[in-house]
């Protein structure tokens, strides 16, 4: 996807924050963070929401989990806690078409969310 946001991270075009990388996966920080720890976890490859999910991407799904609990150990939120979120289009706000793993930490966060 040429003009994805998420996928230019990818190729390298645009360089974050990164928190972790691996052939599949990458995790950076969000520019603009809602907690004292907001890392994001993508896949490589661009799939725009959940709702475009397919049988054959369970098990990267399953990584970006994986990854999430890993950057959160490493972020110092194992015991602490943290929230995982992953919006899927309008009423959730969703505003980068490339599916993401939202990991936030480092407060208590509020229940129901906004
Ligand atoms: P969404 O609302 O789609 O679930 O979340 C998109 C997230 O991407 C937001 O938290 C936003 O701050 C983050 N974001 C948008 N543009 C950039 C960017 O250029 N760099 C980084 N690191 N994060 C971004
Ligand atoms: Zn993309």
């Amino acid at each position: 996807m040429n003009d994805c946001l998420f996928c230019k991270m990818v190729r390298g075009e645009i360089q974050p924050k990164k928190a972790y990388e691996n052939e599949r996966v990458l995790a950076f920080h969000d520019i603009n963070p809602q907690a004292p720890t907001h890392v994001l976890v993508i896949p490589k490859e661009h799939i725009a929401t959940i709702n475009d999910l397919r049988a054959e991407h369970a098990t990267l799904v399953g990584e970006l989990y994986l990854v999430a609990q890993e950057v959160a150990r490493s972020e110092g939120l194992g015991e602490s806690g943290y929230r995982t979120v992953i919006n899927c289009g309008r009423d959730a706000g969703q505003a980068v078409f490339h599916i993401h793993l939202h990991v936030l930490g480092g407060r208590p966060m509020n229940w129901p969310p906004g």
